[in-house]
């Protein structure tokens, strides 16, 4: 295959039944105008509201489109996870479907990836309708990642990429249960280019991100992709050793040279609940390690599939045929 010619738009919805009507035909024209042969993936990520029976008519309206809709809420990392997975084209792009990843961003994406660049990510120049708050903590976090872990995370970066088909390969090789998509996306390595853009605001419904959610999604990149923690706790811990101990023998020549009678109820109290506080840190760390392994113990599917509508129509010109959904049903 010389030149890339089929593209997958992977789209996760939860709960998007205000946003779909207006972004679906917007995703449409966009697709007309390009020089490929593209489709539509959406995965429905357990939607409570009326996103699957619209996301119905899009697909009975138009061969391009294809659905999977998963059995429950699983998140974004998952539902993408899915979407992905099923992607049998030459390149994806992954992309909100809320508006805030603006598709007529694709030709560009499309054009940086012909030039040879496996991944293709957007990244924020602006954050509209995004309080100082959240961009104080987004900024905080991607230092601390940086200094945590040796996968060097791009700053205001979301999942808004495009990916070739080695990239989308290597991906579906990585079968952890704690998913940091951002991470895993830039794990991977090939040849990756940042594309900045402006991330607009939602066109409507609200986030379901909300500061606890951000906060989990923190630690699961951090924890996925670090083990400083743990090391942290053990030079904490030695740190404290040797400063107890310089300590224990000034007590002890305290006591002997100037014959120091037993005193200081503060003191104690205060090193005894320091060191209580210092351990339960440090096991809440390794617990915190633990727990993920024990979930990662467990084997359990990343997803899974309660309904599928496979493309009407094969891709022109794809490599792999009139298939639908290459590949088996993997979770
Ligand atoms: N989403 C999802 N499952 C979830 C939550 C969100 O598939 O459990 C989708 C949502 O429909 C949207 C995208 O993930 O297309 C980003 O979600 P949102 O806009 O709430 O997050 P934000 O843009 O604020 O980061
Ligand atoms: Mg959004």
């Amino acid at each position: 295959m010389s030149s890339p010619q089929t593209l997958t738009v992977v789209i996760a919805a939860y709960n998007e039944d205000a946003a779909l009507p207006v972004f679906h035909p917007r995703l449409l024209q966009v697709l007309d105008g390009l020089d490929l042969s593209a489709r539509v993936l959406y995965v429905d990520d357990g939607s409570r509201d009326d996103t699957w029976t619209l996301l119905e008519a899009f697909a009975a309206a138009d061969p391009r489109v294809g659905l999977i809709r998963l059995a429950r809420n699983f998140g974004k990392e998952l539902a993408l996870t899915a979407g992905l997975d099923h992607v049998d084209t030459d390149a994806a792009v992954v992309l909100d479907a809320d508006g805030q990843d603006p598709p007529e961003l694709i030709p560009a994406l499309v054009a940086k990836w012909r030039e040879g660049h496996d991944v293709v990510y957007g990244t924020r120049t602006r954050r509209d309708g995004e309080s100082w708050f959240k961009r104080f903590t987004a900024a905080g976090f991607y230092r601390v990642m940086a200094w945590l872990s040796r996968t060097d995370i791009p700053r205001d970066t979301g999942d808004f990429r495009l990916m070739s088909r080695p990239v989308l390969d290597a991906l579906r090789g990585l079968r952890e249960r704690q998913r940091f998509m951002k991470g895993l996306f830039t794990w991977v390595g090939f040849r990756q280019v940042a594309f900045p853009y402006e991330r607009a605001p939602r066109l409507a419904g609200r986030t379901t991100f909300n500061y606890w959610k951000l906060w989990n999604l923190a630690l699961e990149g951090i924890t996925s992709f670090s083990t400083v923690p743990l090391r942290l706790a053990t030079y904490i811990g030695v740190f404290t050793a040797l400063a107890a101990f310089g300590w224990g023998v000034w007590i002890i020549i305290r006591t002997l040279v100037w014959d120091d009678p037993v005193q200081g109820w503060p003191s104690l109290m205060t090193v005894v609940l320091f060191l209580g506080g210092l351990q339960l840190v440090a096991l809440g760390i390794i617990g915190e390690y633990l727990g993920r392994l024990y979930m990662e113990a467990k084997q359990r599917p990343l997803y899974l599939v309660r309904d599928v509508r496979p493309f009407a129509a094969a891709p022109a010109g794809g490599p792999s045929g009139p298939k639908l959904f290459g590949g088996e049903l993997r979770a």
